[in-house]
């Protein structure tokens, strides 16, 4: 299938295939069909899937084509609503791309900066926003934002706005809007409370969905090392030696983490920088702009702040330590491999992680590749035996199940794969390009 199978407007596909897209994503391919016929929708996807564009061309295509009729001022038309600043501006980065060929108008606000430029902007008229929803209820409780026009509304990353706690916001912003309106809700799981909200408002919605949460993209190659929490720094700091390692978001679970691991990096002449809550939302562009431009080579990020970064090139991720929820594991390894590229996924795990590495596997349902006999496994050799042993047990359970029904009951779960560490196998368990060769 193509963009023009779609119906696309031309200027819209000359846009996408300046951005290099040759045919629509999977999600994509789902969604766009539905929402031009302005049909409500709800979708379970996570980002690196193509679901910024899947909602974006429509909304687009549909003001467009009702611009061309009309030579008024520019009005909001459009609202959507990303639980972070980071995720945003990545949504507007996208609008403003495919919309390059239009004269259709895109805003981004978000909290943490100063509001100024954004109702100098708003006042100047725009067609699209794309905003927090704390820095959208402050702005319209200050009546800088007129909703009376809005017919599209998106809510990206909902159960992700659930977490943070913002659920209340939302339901203020989404009734300050016109009853009569196209809804799309984006969301990597579906927590009953988005489902009741989504029930609510929604009329009819298609449902759409792709690769579920504990579906881990097949072109990311994954990796474990056992380690102790003291020798993480070391490791990470050897790895980084082979310069095929061209750009890594290394993930911290606590600020303060993330800002030690980044000094680390510093001493040891690795260019770093981390990006987190309490960093400002100025330190936080620059230091992803520097990461983008192939300025700095490691990100080292939370996982609230590492939300909505989409980095084309992103070769590896790192988790430094294990996130405590599985799910998070997968949309970490998620920001490499992006729309079918490859990527490499490394993970640290300390004898304290253990049970975490454990809940991420049954969520994926795959043994991840165990780099064996490194030079930092120092008192972590006990846990690999017992890896190893869980393994073996669970092989066998498996192949008795196979015996016994005469087929195997998990098919999906990969074989052990031990591989052993030494200075020549080294780089290329960590390097996917020699890998792929
Ligand atoms: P998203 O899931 O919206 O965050 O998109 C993930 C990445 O896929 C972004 O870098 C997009 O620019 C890219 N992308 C989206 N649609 C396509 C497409 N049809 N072909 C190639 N890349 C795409």
């Amino acid at each position: 299938m193509l963009f023009k199978d779609l119906d696309i407007i031309q200027p819209i596909q000359k846009a996408l295939k300046e951005e290099g897209y040759s045919k629509p994503t999977q999600i994509q391919a789902k969604s766009i069909t539905p929402l031009l016929e302005g049909r409500d929708l709800l979708g379970c996807a996570q980002t690196g899937t193509g679901k910024t564009a899947s909602f974006a061309i429509p909304i687009l295509q549909q003001i467009y084509n009702e611009k061309k009729n009309s030579k008024g001022p520019k009005i909001i038309k459009a609202v959507i609503l990303a639980p972070t600043r980071e995720l945003a501006i990545q949504i507007e980065e996208n609008f403003k791309a495919y919309s390059k060929y239009t004269n259709i108008k895109s805003l981004v606000i978000f909290g943490g900066v100063s509001q100024h430029p954004q109702t100098k902007a708003l006042k100047e008229g725009v067609d699209i926003l794309i905003a927090t929803p704390g820095r959208m209820l402050d702005l319209y409780n200050q009546k800088f934002l007129k909703l009376n026009n809005v017919k599209y509304f998106v809510l990206d990353e909902a159960d992700s706005m659930l977490d943070m706690g913002m659920i209340h916001d939302v339901k203020k912003i989404i009734s300050f809007l016109p009853k009569e309106r196209q809804n799309i809700f984006f969301s990597a799981t579906m927590p009953k409370e988005i489902s009741k909200l989504a029930d609510s408002i929604f009329r009819n919605p298609v449902k759409v969905e792709v690769a579920p949460v504990s579906s881990t993209t097949e072109t990311i190659k994954q990796s474990i090392y056992f380690v102790s929490k003291k020798e993480k720094k070391s490791l990470l700091i050897d790895l980084l030696k082979d310069k095929s390692m061209e750009s890594v978001l290394v993930f911290s679970r606590t600020k303060h983490g993330a800002n030690k691991i980044t000094d680390d990096l510093m001493a040891s002449s690795i260019k770093a920088a981390a990006i987190h809550g309490n960093k400002s939302q100025n330190a936080r562009q620059l230091a992803l702009k520097n990461f983008k431009d192939g300025k700095l080579r490691v990100l080292v990020a939370t996982d609230i702040a590492a939300r909505g970064i989409d980095i084309d090139e992103l070769s590896h991720v790192i988790n430094y330590d294990l996130p405590e929820v599985a799910e998070t594991y997968v949309h970490r390894i998620g920001r490499t491999g992006r729309a079918g590229r490859s990527g490499v996924a490394i993970a640290f795990c300390s004898m304290e992680e253990r049970d975490l590495h454990k809940s991420i596997e049954k969520l994926i349902n795959k043994e991840i590749e165990v780099i064996d006999n490194h030079p930092f496994i120092g008192n972590s050799n006990d846990i690999l035996e017992t890896v190893k042993k869980d393994n073996r047990r669970n092989r066998n359970r498996n192949n008795a199940s196979t015996n016994k029904d005469g087929k195997n009951k998990s098919c999906n779960r990969n074989r052990t794969n031990v591989r052993k560490w030494n200075s020549d196998s080294k780089r290329k368990t960590t390097n996917n390009k020699t890998d792929n060769k």
